[in-house]
């Protein structure tokens, strides 16, 4: 038995819906710029006709499931919320066809994909990576995974997002630029997909800013709600 000097981290993973065992999160991808409304509110519109879709990843440490209080992060003063669809890897995957993508989805789930965004957007105007705006601890936060069973490969449904009640997202996955199949199939000539793998789908317009004692409640039609209340300050 290996020894290590001290514990290793424990698994991240995520409650599954009317399964007992739980889904072990490996990568977490996200993905950039994926409706329009929102790639022009962020000032970078989207042509798909010359574009590729883009990603940026999280560790699987950032992992927070849903309900959870999470601190106002450190080095911020504008940490904003972005509601989406996440699309669980339950089996590998590599130049996958979009015709196959299907076998390899197990399920999915109502994510956020918290972000520090004055930083992001220091850093995307300096060419710099986004880590700091991004990658940070508990910014990735996610419902229980829902098996696929009769959803199939998602096209369509209600996306939304409140703040202390308040409609802040409005929108449907069939605004989403590039949808499952183009995503996974594009995904998996860059990686090996594997299972346990996260894929957060990118976010529709009204993304803002939340305060310590703001609650996030947020849900995608057919799969579940996701929400986040925001701690003090650290
Ligand atoms: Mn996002």
């Amino acid at each position: 038995m290996t020894q290590y000097l001290f514990a290793p981290a424990p698994v991240p993973s995520l409650a599954v819906r009317g399964v007992d065992a739980r889904f072990p999160v490996n990568r977490i991808f996200c993905v950039g710029r994926n409706y329009h409304a929102h790639a022009v509110e962020m000032g970078r519109p989207v042509d798909k006709s010359t574009s590729k879709p883009f990603y940026f990843t999280k560790a699987s440490s950032t992992l927070v499931e849903s309900g959870a209080t999470v601190p106002y992060p450190a080095g911020t003063s504008n940490y904003h919320f972005e509601m989406e669809l996440v699309v669980a890897i339950g089996a590998p995957g590599f130049r996958v066809k979009e015709s196959d993508v299907q076998s390899l989805i197990y399920g999915y789930a109502a994510g956020l994909d918290m972000t520090r965004r004055d930083l992001q957007l220091v850093a995307r105007d300096q060419g710099r990576p986004w880590d700091l705006g991004k990658d940070f601890e508990k910014s990735a936060v996610c419902s229980q995974i829902v098996p696929m069973g009769n959803l199939g490969v998602l096209g369509k449904g209600a996306i939304n997002l409140q703040v202390n009640g308040q409609a802040k997202q409005t929108a449907d996955l069939g605004q989403l630029i590039w949808n499952i199949p183009e995503l996974l199939a594009d995904l998996s000539q860059y990686y090996h997909l594997q299972p346990g793998d996260l894929i957060y789908t990118g976010t529709p317009e009204g993304v803002g800013a939340v305060q310590s004692g703001d609650v996030i409640t947020g849900s995608v039609e057919g799969v579940g709600s996701v929400a986040l209340t925001i701690g003090a300050k650290e």
